[in-house]
């Protein structure tokens, strides 16, 4: 039966039940474009609150290659063996545009693929970062109602969208190639600012002496920077999710950052300030989406951004005709 064909009340008894077809569905409903959808959606979202935010959320970015996918397996598939309920999301806007998710992709975790403590979700289809964001901050919310009590999302390490994802989750990790060299380490230098961890990945065999130079320099990198918080100075260690080398020892850091930020307040203040930064950019993404869909603005849009490209109007007298014909 379609998702819409289920009360609000039965879909969030089910997820919370760990029903696991019920979980995907309410999720395709919060992706859905479609306006019933994505009320329904909400009063989902709004129903099960009082059951969600049990779950440690952890960000994973890397360049393509790091070795993301084989990290999260890894990772996963330690937590599952040690009790953990693990659910993979995955933030990337350009996801439509390369044809088909590149993250989240289930053959690429083969092990949490199958595992049944394990749900893979991949990025919802492409759209503006915000609107890609505020899709995965809400299946966040249903699969901690669903009783994952370890979210992973995963972002590639390209444009705003690490910056986005650190907005959303309790630690952001980062995983770095060896032997990265100074023009790599200029172009990562926004996301060191970011990092709650900075991992260097594919440390074995013959990468580890060029894996351990990596680090230092990510360690001297990050001693020059101002801490993101007074409470923790992220660590840079070593690590191979194809050996699992590391992968341990990098999890009890996780949760040691917990307990730490727990014990100050600063992990609760920071999901407060999640949430208000959320409501928020949701706002922003709804009354852009309702102007990019106003008939009035919709005629005029396409000349007007012409007319600014061309230099013949400027900025500021295009948004004053925009506003108008908005009506604010
Ligand atoms: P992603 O694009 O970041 O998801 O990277 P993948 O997980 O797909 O890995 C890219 C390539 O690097 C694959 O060929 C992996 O087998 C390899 N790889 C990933 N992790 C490691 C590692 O720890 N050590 C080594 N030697 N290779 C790795």
């Amino acid at each position: 039966a379609a998702s819409h064909d289920v009360s609000i009340e039965d879909l969030a008894e089910r997820i919370k039940a760990g029903d696991r077809s019920t979980l995907a569905r309410a999720i395709t409903l919060v992706e859905s474009k479609k306006p019933e959808h994505q009320a329904k959606a909400r009063a989902l979202v709004q129903h099960l609150l009082p059951v969600t935010g049990k779950a440690l959320r952890v960000g994973i970015t890397g360049v393509p290659g790091v070795g993301k996918s084989t990290t999260i397996d890894q990772l996963g598939a330690n937590l599952s063996a040690k009790g953990h309920r693990i659910a993979v999301l995955a933030v990337d806007p350009s996801s439509s545009r390369s044809g088909g998710s590149i993250l989240g992709d289930k053959t690429r975790m083969a092990r949490l693929a199958v595992d049944p403590h394990a749900f893979i979700r991949p990025s919802p289809a492409s759209g503006t970062l915000g609107g890609v964001a505020a899709k995965t901050r809400e299946t966040m919310l249903l699969c901690e109602a669903a009783g994952y009590d370890v979210i992973l999302v995963e972002t590639v390490g390209v444009g705003q969208s690490e910056t986005t994802v650190a907005g959303m989750v309790d630690f952001f990790l980062v995983l770095m190639l060896p032997g990265a060299g100074d023009e790599l380490q200029g172009i990562k230098k926004g996301v060191l600012e970011i990092a709650d961890l900075i991992a260097v990945n594919k440390a074995d065999g013959d990468n580890a002496t060029r894996a351990r130079r990596a680090a230092s320099e990510y360690r001297s990198a990050l001693n020059i920077m101002a801490p993101k918080s007074p409470n923790w100075t992220p660590p840079v260690v070593l690590v191979s999710g194809l050996a699992n080398i590391g992968l341990d020892e990098m999890w009890a850091l996780v949760e040691t950052h917990r307990l730490k930020l727990g014990a100050t307040g600063e992990f609760a203040e920071r999901r407060r300030a999640q949430q208000v930064a959320w409501m928020w950019s949701m706002l922003e993404e709804r009354v852009m989406q309702a102007l990019r869909a106003d008939p009035k603005v919709r005629g005029r849009l396409h000349d007007l951004e012409g007319g600014v490209r061309d230099g013949a109007v400027s900025a500021s007298i295009a948004v004053d005709e925009i506003a108008r014909l908005f009506g604010i």
